[in-house]
């Protein structure tokens, strides 16, 4: 079997013996990826192994039958880039990491490469140590929405066309894919409003590069007064798209429960 070499990033670890792990990686060439990994928790008489961490980004060499790409992949090789160790410093950073894994790991498929998203992926895993966690998190769900083609239409209702008006009542569907207007409203049967100053914001990733760099208008704003009225917005933009996400994965996030509490001040 021919040896296969990539980068990628852990988004789910199980364990499979004493010994060996069960890993669902995403990679930047072969799109979602799962392996065994034997003999990785193996200790050593110097230090407790415990093997490859969740969210810890490495070089792998891995080996796949041919015509078995669904399956279980033979890793053979893992050196680790890096683990991103910010993300334990801090709590938000630590479950918006931990919801963005999941939600790739449920949206992506096994051989459907994303580089864009890998990209985007490693940039949120370094962003969140400096950036706004919230901030990083809407920008990386947004550019994963792109990448699987589910990203919201937020110009014009998805009912009759008609451009959106911010100063209007507006709603949005998950399964229109996106912005309703007030007249069409009552017949879209799952519906939820969206602010304007959130359907603002989201519109001004429109301008997110193909990496996932954010728009310089959604790059962070100095800490002012402003500061808070952002973080709201952001906090509700989220909302809205796990809501998106929510409808179309047809059931919530695992982390969505831990993240919220933190996100409304629970420590
Ligand atoms: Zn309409």
């Amino acid at each position: 079997m021919a040896l296969i070499k990539d980068t990628a990033i852990v988004l789910r670890r199980l364990d499979y013996s004493e010994t060996s792990q069960v890993l669902v990686m995403f990679t930047r060439a072969h799109g979602q990826l799962r392996v065994i990994a034997k003999g990785v928790k193996r200790a050593t008489r110097k230090k407790a192994s415990t093997g490859i961490d969740l969210l810890e980004m490495g070089g792998i060499v891995f080996s796949q039958r041919p015509g078995s790409e669904g399956g279980l992949a033979i890793m053979t090789e893992w050196r680790q880039i890096e683990n991103f160790p910010l993300l334990q410093r801090d709590l938000s950073r630590l479950y918006a990491a931990q919801y963005a894994a999941e939600v790739t790991a449920q949206l992506t498929e096994v051989n459907d490469p994303h580089v864009g998203l890998y990209d985007s992926l490693a940039r949120l895993l370094s962003d969140l140590g400096t950036r706004s966690a919230l901030a990083a998190l809407v920008t990386y769900l947004w550019q994963m929405l792109r990448e699987i083609g589910l990203v919201p239409e937020l110009s014009r209702c998805m009912g009759c066309g008609s451009p959106i008006v911010r100063d209007s009542v507006v709603y949005f569907s998950s399964r229109e894919g996106g912005a309703i207007c007030r007249d069409c409203e009552p017949s879209t049967v799952e519906k939820r409003r969206i602010e304007i100053r959130v359907l603002t914001l989201l519109q001004g990733l429109r301008n997110l590069a193909a990496d996932g760099a954010p728009p310089s208008e959604f790059a962070d704003a100095p800490r002012d007064d402003r500061t808070s009225d952002r973080e709201a917005a952001l906090k509700k933009a989220f909302e809205l798209l796990d809501y998106h996400l929510t409808e179309t994965m047809g059931k919530q996030a695992r982390l969505r429960g831990p993240l919220m509490v933190i996100l409304n001040g629970g420590r």
